[in-house]
């Protein structure tokens, strides 16, 4: 594998930004070595500066579920630069992708966009907040939300792959609102609400976590969120910035049947532009400026190339076909993968749902951020860069999901196994 012109990058740049990137897990700190530069891609496949070409199973971290550079998503954004980039006024893309969300998401009665999944995730905590007059937020261990002050407390991603428990530069006074819980033990958040209801505004959540790999939430669990929160009157937020349009087309709250008050997307929503978006409850939703005294706004939220990308996304996603098509990639690969694993006598636990996937090197069932930590990293770095030698591009860290895309074909998903069954022989 060349790297000469993607380490001559990496010099220039880690004197230009904090450690060379723009987010830091692109930085490869939990897999050791430098990063690679991307120049281009096309389908499921990403290329590097030094010419190098991988399947790509990040896929931008999520978002891109047709695949890089999708035909009908690219000619739509080439005929709207035409018209301008931003107006910073209402336009008719942005009613047409509210329409379309909320058709996937029914529990979606009103929603904002916005540019990120963190702005969503502040947002809706913003919103909760001003609903009900309460200040305390109940969060689990291993739950990613964002970089929102609040939540960077035991938040997975990044976090889970620095060991960093929290960050600088959040006030103790912030993280005293925020509760942090273990995520599916049942027992402990029935108690918590219990003692502390009178104080607490919303309980958010990952409904499948995918930013300390992929963990299943028990039936159980998730039901008991929604009948205690009910209870006391307390906003049920999905983060489903990852497993909306992943876990199914409606998400985790459609696959499990659990309707939340609060919705955020992002990711997939954007089609690969920059695009966040909380929503819920319309007595909720009633709270936001102008309508209501919570305050939120976006100089470039609603931007009209976000909002194409989007709507071209959303439209080939509608059709049921795709599903079909996307759970038949999946399952050959979950099969091929532990086939693979099992055939080289490898022990690990496969974790999938819907298109979103991380394999664990561990014989430990996980189910939360404890036993996701059983995972053994060392063996994990190896088969990192095993993959990456053999032109398989995963997440550079045990804790983030996998993705596929509509632009997987066979041929990807057969090389894909062979180069893992060769890489877990190397182990
Ligand atoms: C990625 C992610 C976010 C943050 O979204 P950004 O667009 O990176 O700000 C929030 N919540 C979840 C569940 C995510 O996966």
């Amino acid at each position: 594998m060349k790297t000469k012109k993607s380490n001559k990058l990496y010099k220039k740049s880690i004197e230009l930004m904090p450690g060379g990137v723009n987010s830091p897990v692109r930085a490869f700190k939990a897999v050791g070595g430098n990063p690679i530069f991307i120049s281009k891609a096309k389908g499921s496949k990403i290329y590097d500066v030094d010419g190098n070409k991988y399947i790509d199973y990040v896929l931008s971290w999520g978002p891109l579920i047709l695949g890089h550079a999708y035909p009908s998503v690219v000619k739509a954004l080439k005929k709207a630069i035409e018209k301008g980039t931003s107006y910073g006024a209402p336009t008719k893309l942005e009613v047409e992708l509210a329409e379309l969300v909320k058709k996937a998401f029914p529990s979606i009665e009103k929603l904002r966009m916005v540019n990120s999944g963190t702005e969503a995730t502040m947002s809706a905590i913003r919103v909760a907040r001003g609903f009900t007059k309460r200040s305390k937020v109940v969060k689990f261990e291993g739950c990613y939300h964002g970089h929102v002050d609040g939540l960077l407390v035991s938040a997975g991603s990044g976090g889970a792959t620095f060991g960093i428990p929290d960050s600088l530069g959040v006030p103790t006074s912030y993280v005293s609102e925020t509760i942090v819980l273990p995520f599916n033990d049942t027992e402990i958040f029935k108690n918590t609400i219990k003692e502390h209801w009178k104080d607490i505004a919303c309980v958010i959540l990952e409904p499948v976590v995918g930013n300390m790999g992929c963990i299943l939430p028990k039936e159980e669990f998730l039901k008991a969120l929604r009948e205690e929160t009910e209870k006391y009157e307390i906003v049920l937020i999905f983060d489903e910035v990852m497993t909306g349009f992943r876990v199914s087309f409606g998400g985790a709250q459609s696959y499990y049947g659990i309707t939340p008050d609060l919705t955020c997307l992002g990711k997939v929503i954007g089609g690969g532009l920059p695009v966040g978006a909380y929503g819920g409850k319309k007595e909720i939703m009633k709270m936001v400026a102008p309508e209501g005294g919570v305050y939120q706004a976006g100089t470039l939220s609603g931007n009209p190339l976000a909002m194409t990308a989007g709507i071209e996304t959303l439209k080939i996603l509608k059709k049921t076909s795709t599903y079909k098509k996307l759970e038949e990639i999946m399952s050959n690969l979950e099969e091929g993968l532990k086939d693979a694993s099992k055939k080289a006598g490898v022990k690990v636990k496969f974790y999938r749902a819907g298109t979103m996937f991380c394999t664990y090197f561990t014989d430990t069932e996980v189910i939360d951020a404890k036993t996701a930590k059983t995972s053994d990293t060392e063996k994990f770095k190896k088969f990192f860069w095993g993959m990456l030698d053999k032109g398989i591009y995963i997440a550079p860290s045990q804790f983030e999901a996998g993705f596929i895309s509509l632009s997987h074909s066979k041929r990807d998903i057969e090389k894909t196994i062979v180069a893992a069954y060769k890489t877990f022989k190397e182990l």
